[in-house]
């Protein structure tokens, strides 16, 4: 066979995503065109099968060498157009007014199976026009933390995004000691944050936030368009799905850690999982990371903060919400008024599901006397909403045996119970309803430690394991109890970090 004849049989290679990069397009000036750092030695640690499916690429052409490349960053696909995105952000309550994607890329936007935009983006590819002094670097072990706790949350039914695959770089990264690096390949609705606002508004063109804004309602909330004023009601949406967002977290003891405006996605996804963690014993002042000294960042303050953040949001929308500055400031600050109320709805909906009292009965301050007595007597959250189905069949032994002085718990009870039984409903459905909404299996600080030394020694068993846990976490599994536990005294209080 002649060489021309073979030249016309060879098979193109289709890309393996389908980019379509609408910031890019319509958000000039709210990045910097960049390209990652190559990685020498590149090695899958992770890679999420069902997230994959959901992108609608094959796995196994990820798992592929020339997969790898793209997901380390070494090699650049065909459609994508990585650019190291803008931001601005107050953290810890101070402005920083250019921060940006130190060490990580967007890549390029892919529509999924379900026709919904997905951002594409590497964090840990190296240093780029905002790494500032930072060296660009994200190390294995923070990295997997990511990925498994933001696939636990996802499992939780939160809205967060999700990670679809870890590299190791085969490069070092310096920390306090030399460790393995590695590039964590994210999906988000978008990586739009009041931080990327805060930023088109400290900058010298006028037209930057409305073109920021017009493209975030586009994507994030059309229904704003229908309305009288949509920039107003665009922000409306930002406030409920915030409000709806923190509930989630503060429902399952979910500490972020680090809720700074650049840490605050518009979509109302959960982002960013660095000193994030669970509470145990349930604390309002429960704080787990190491620079969080004033406890801003505390269990219990995370609903104040959000509404802080959206304060700083609706600063940066003012112009667009009317032309005179008065009326822009009252109609935003009826808004922002608005998210107490919203947010207690959310959070007292979702508390009436987990003791499994219906929407519409009276609650009878049931659920802030538990709240105090779990404070009180410093017991496990996520443990004592678990067991309260048994206590709904008759079985109270596994709630009131969390209680150090139980009497509090079985007067509570008693009411609790009366309450629950004059719904009229078939108690195993109650039960049933209430382990739909109380997890089992949490990401548990010692067990997501032990899995996270193991991988970073090479052993990733331990992680899959705990993967796999928390994939169903309300499923109660036999062989499984080691999971649900709370850290043994002897651990001592846990500590979480930034920057890693
Ligand atoms: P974070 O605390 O992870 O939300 O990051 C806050 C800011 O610091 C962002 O602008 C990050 O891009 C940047 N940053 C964090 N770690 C690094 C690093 N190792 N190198 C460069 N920039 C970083
Ligand atoms: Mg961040």
């Amino acid at each position: 066979m002649r060489l021309a004849s073979l030249e016309s049989m060879r098979v193109a290679v289709p890309p393996l995503f389908a980019f379509d990069n609408s910031y890019v397009r319509d958000l000039e000036g709210l990045y910097e065109p960049w390209r990652a750092t190559p990685a020498p030695a590149p090695r899958l640690l992770a890679l999420n099968e069902e997230l994959a499916a959901e992108l609608g690429v094959d796995a196994d052409a990820l798992r592929a060498p020339e997969g790898l490349a793209v997901l380390v960053g070494n090699t650049t696909p065909e459609g994508a157009s990585p650019v190291a995105q803008a931001y601005a952000g107050h953290q810890f309550g101070g402005f920083s007014p250019r921060l940006g994607d130190g060490r990580a890329l967007l890549l390029g936007e892919v529509l999924d199976v379900h026709g919904r935009r997905r951002d594409l983006h590497l964090k840990g590819s190296g240093r780029t026009p905002f790494a500032r002094a930072g060296d660009g670097k994200a190390a294995v072990g923070p990295m997997l933390r990511e990925y498994v706790i933001g696939e636990a949350m996802h499992a939780l039914g939160m809205p967060t995004t999700r990670s679809l695959a870890v590299v190791a770089t085969g490069g070092d990264v310096a920390r306090d000691t030399m460790l393995p690096g590695a590039v964590l390949t994210r999906v988000a609705a978008s990586h739009i944050r009041v931080g990327t606002f805060q930023y088109a508004a400290a900058h010298d063109d006028p037209t930057l936030v409305r073109r920021l804004a017009d493209h975030a309602i586009a994507r994030h909330h059309p229904d704003a368009l229908e309305a009288e004023n949509p920039y107003l009601a665009f922000f409306e949406a930002v406030v409920d799905a915030q409000a709806s967002l923190v509930a989630r977290w503060m429902l399952v003891g979910f500490i972020h850690g680090v809720m700074n405006t650049d840490n605050m996605t518009i979509s109302g996804e959960t982002i960013d999982y660095g000193p994030c963690a669970f509470m145990d014993a349930f604390d309002p002042a429960t704080v787990f990371s190491s620079i969080d000294r004033g406890g801003r960042y505390a269990y219990g303050n995370q609903p104040p903060i959000a509404q802080w953040n959206l304060a700083r949001l609706a600063e940066t929308l003012l112009p667009l919400f009317d032309v005179e500055s008065d009326t822009a400031i009252a109609a935003a600050t009826d808004v922002l008024q608005s998210f107490p109320e919203r947010y207690n709805e959310y959070w007292e909906h979702g508390m009436r599901a987990k003791l499994g009292i219906a929407d519409g009965q009276p609650d009878g301050a049931l659920i802030d006397d538990l709240l105090v007595l779990l404070h009180a007597q410093s017991v496990d959250f996520t443990s004592c909403f678990r067991a309260l189905s048994s206590a709904v069949l008759g079985d109270a032994a596994p709630a009131r045996s969390l209680f150090a002085a139980p009497s509090g718990f079985d007067a509570w009870s008693v009411r609790w119970r009366a309450q629950v039984s004059s719904q009229a409903s078939d108690p195993q459905a109650v039960a049933e309803a209430m382990d739909r909404a109380n997890p089992v299996y949490i990401p548990r600080n010692q067990q997501v430690e032990e899995a996270l030394a193991a991988a970073s020694d090479g052993d990733l068993e331990p992680f899959r394991r705990l993967l796999d846990v928390l994939a169903q976490p309300f499923d109660e599994r036999p062989g499984l109890e080691s999971y649900s536990a709370p850290a043994p005294p002897s651990c001592g209080a846990y500590r979480t970090f930034c920057g890693t």
